[in-house]
């Protein structure tokens, strides 16, 4: 960081003035009144000067994931403190010269051992507070510190205690970036600022200590028997629902999905067990540490800073982007969410009987909703015809999604709205929810409501969304997300436990019913979908939102949101997720702006599911289909006959080519371990020197997976699924490992990354 702390110059001119003209004016005012009109007062103060009361810091509860791993601790710092008075003894007892010495000794070693402290400001405050037994030097100082600091006074031969130091806490994060928007800091004083940090803070805090002792005349402590003793009451500890390993799944993808496609206002993913409302895993990223939460993390953030050279400007810049990456995206921002809203309006229609399974609907590309009225238009270029439900929801047409809209009625759909919570804040345990922005009740021409009913008017928070979308999966009922767990006192009993709220049906089970099955039949699809994973039950939808108010405000048309809602397993659910990137900015060669839910956030659902679901014991169930075309793990060969060899691999359903004139295999390619597709190709070499055979990679992109499967093996190559991948009739190749032209050896698996393009 470039920042360097300004205003020094002008506080240290404020203070010369302060000392040289308006400190005697007070100083002789203050003689004034102690002497002559307020003496009695001042007796009694200085009476009370008789005790000293000393705060004992409370232990501030820690933070566990649901797994008990900690995300935040306190831990035991101090506070470096003189005593005037302790060193102004030394004139009478010793004399002025040694008085001096111990007070540079003290001024130079804290100096030099703590940032920030300059010697004269050490001697100005033995000279200001020369009356007193305190003087603060520096604060949450860690122990390795103080240790020097104590042996390098008393090396200089300095009077015990004239410098002696309390014993305070500071807080420390464990999993410095993990879940650090959801955990929250504490500020200075130890009180919760952001997170759960914040929103439990009178729980985790606990009271504080105070121990009174007094003193005698000389001001000196009297027996310990005297002191007044109030014990401290330790804070209490939190468990969360939030999964570390989870978490780590979704920051690990969303991070990936942030970055190759050039995010511009950052992304957020969500994992909740949606029938509890416990959310997995809550993540912003760019993130920060909560370490070192005052460091800029977006480099584009940062980029801005640089190019400000005025320092008020700076300051200012800062904080405002500071603040938005402390931010939790998932509950403080808004956005429409466009085709993934089609969930809710599908539901609600279902519900209403004004559509069923079986109705039947038309796209032609375009749907006048109003005469005159410039039609509204299908997202895609192909006009998707006649279709039912599911294959409506299936192409994400946007005219079918209108007529539904239109038959249910601006009243219903309005009902439906906010009982699915969108007109209210979900009611999480996180500080700085916001609720949604929607659109007047009284506003809804059919204009508005054909927009509504794909996603494109009323603006929500992805929480919103997430909980709303697992009301129509889980059996129609509204839960309300919660991020603590439990909490325990500091003798390990429960104190507060949280569980389930349920705030409504919305839907009923049969129509939650026919939605998990129509979200099933999406993933499943002929033409497919990015989200699918070989040997789950995967459901979900998919959504691209313009930007428009961002759009129309900057004279601009490429801003969209990219997001993705799936659950699993799809019969049953238990896990859902939701992943949105913001502002996804980056061009392919082959397929310009990439900004489409289906390419950016599908993939990485499909990801973060793909670790999730075996993490949380859901193995996969492979259908005869699925293992006709399993990958096929290569064995080890090597010192085997070459001819047996060849056998073992034919035997497995792949091809063999031996190289070279020797009999036992000496090494092959692609090495043991690795998956290849069936028929794929494992070379034998035979000859320890037998130079390898070389191939050129060739161009993939843009064909299907049989097409890349029989182009790879024709050149001795072989092909490797990308993950989140799917590889069925619909998809194409869309970004392979190597670049066309490379040269690698005969046999080498090429990574091939396929995408479907025809989806919303
Ligand atoms: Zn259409």
């Amino acid at each position: 960081m470039s920042y360097q702390p300004g205003g020094s110059m002008k506080r240290r001119s404020a203070i010369v003035v302060f000392v040289l003209m308006v400190l005697p004016i007070f100083i002789v005012l203050a003689m004034f009144r102690t002497s002559v009109t307020d003496s009695a007062r001042y007796q009694s103060m200085a009476n009370d000067a008789q005790f000293k009361s000393t705060t004992v810091n409370a232990k501030r509860g820690t933070i566990y994931d649901a797994n008990g791993k900690i995300l935040a601790q306190s831990a035991t710092v101090f506070n470096v403190t003189l005593d005037p008075i302790a060193l102004y003894e030394l004139i009478e007892d010793e004399s002025q010269e040694e008085f001096e010495r111990q007070r540079d000794a003290i001024a130079l070693v804290l100096s030099e051992e703590l940032a920030g402290v300059n010697a004269n400001d050490i001697v100005a405050s033995f000279e200001k507070y020369k009356s007193q037994r305190w003087a603060n030097v520096a604060k949450k100082i860690e122990k390795p510190v103080i240790d020097i600091i104590t042996s390098r006074l008393a090396e200089m031969n300095v009077k015990e205690n004239i410098v002696y130091n309390e014993i305070d806490t500071k807080r420390y994060y464990p999993q410095n970036e993990l879940a650090a928007a959801v955990i929250g800091f504490t500020n200075f004083e130890g009180d919760g600022a952001y997170g759960i940090e914040n929103y439990y803070n009178d729980y985790l805090k606990g009271v504080n200590g105070k121990i009174i002792s007094a003193k005698d005349a000389l001001g000196n402590r009297t027996d310990y028997k005297n002191d007044k003793i109030y014990e401290a009451k330790d804070g209490n500890d939190i468990f969360l629902t939030i999964d570390m390993n989870l978490q780590y799944f979704a920051e690990k993808y969303l991070e990936e999905q942030v970055l190759t496609n050039e995010a511009g206002n950052r992304g957020c993913a969500i994992m909740m067990n949606c029938n509890t409302g416990e959310i997995l895993a809550m993540a912003t990223t760019p993130g920060f540490d909560l370490n070192d939460r005052g460091s800029i993390y977006n480099p584009e953030d940062q980029t801005i800073l640089d190019l400000i050279s005025d320092q008020e400007a700076y300051n200012e810049e800062y904080a405002i982007l500071r603040e938005k990456q402390w931010k939790n995206k998932a509950i403080t921002e808004i956005y429409h969410p466009g085709s993934v809203f089609k969930v809710v309006t599908a539901s609600s229609a279902l519900e209403e009987r004004v559509v069923d399974l079986h109705s039947s609907f038309t796209c032609t590309g375009s749907i006048s909703v109003v005469d005159g009225v410039e039609p509204m238009h299908c997202w895609s270029s192909r006009v998707h015809g006649t279709q039912d439900l599911t294959t409506a929801m299936t192409n994400s047409c946007n005219p079918v999604f209108i007529q539904i809209g239109l038959r249910l009625g601006s009243e219903k759909f309005n009902n439906y709205f906010t009982s699915y919570g969108f007109t209210e804040k979900t009611g999480i345990d996180l500080p700085g929810e916001v609720a949604g922005l929607s659109l007047d009740t009284t506003k809804y021409g059919p204009i508005e409501l054909a927009s509504s009913a794909f996603g494109q008017t009323n603006k929500i928070t992805p929480l919103q969304m997430i909980t709303a979308y697992a009301a129509v999966i889980n059996g129609g009922y509204l839960v309300t997300p919660h991020v603590a767990d439990k909490i325990v006192d500091s003798t390990g009993t429960v104190i507060k436990s949280f569980d389930t709220q349920i705030k409504r049906q919305v839907i009923s089970e049969e129509t939650s019913a026919t939605m998990r099955q129509i979200l099933e039949d999406v993933v499943n699809a002929k033409n497919g979908s990015n989200a699918y994973i070989k040997g789950y039950a995967i459901g979900g939808k998919s959504g691209t939102s313009e930007k428009i108010d961002e759009n129309r405000a900057q004279g601009r048309e490429d801003l969209y949101v990219s997001s993705y809602c799936g659950f699993a397993p799809a019969d049953d659910p238990e896990i859902i997720c939701l992943v949105m990137v913001d502002e996804p900015m980056a061009h392919d060669e082959n397929n310009g702006h990439i900004y489409y839910g289906s390419l950016i956030a599908a993939p990485c659902v499909a990801n973060i599911f793909k670790d999730a679901l075996p993490y949380l014991g859901y193995y996969p169930e492979y259908t005869a289909e699925e293992l006709a075309t399993m990958d096929i793990t290569i064995p080890s060969v090597e010192g085997q006959i070459a001819s047996t060899a060849s056998e073992t691999i034919k035997e497995l359903g792949l091809e063999t080519e031996i190289l070279g004139e020797g009999s036992t295999v000496i090494t092959q390619v692609p090495s043991y371990g690795s998956s290849i597709p069936r028929g794929g190709k494992v070379i034998l070499y035979t000859e320890e020197d037998l130079e390898e055979e070389y191939v050129t990679v060739p161009d993939l992109a843009g064909k299907t997976p049989s097409q890349v499967n029989d182009i790879l093996t024709a050149a001795s190559l072989n092909l490797k699924l990308g993950d989140g991948a799917s590889a069925n009739s619909g998809s194409t190749a869309m970004k392979q490992n190597y670049t066309p032209g490379e040269v690698v050896p005969a046999g080498t698996i090429v990574e091939v990354y396929f995408i479907i393009k025809d989806q919303g």
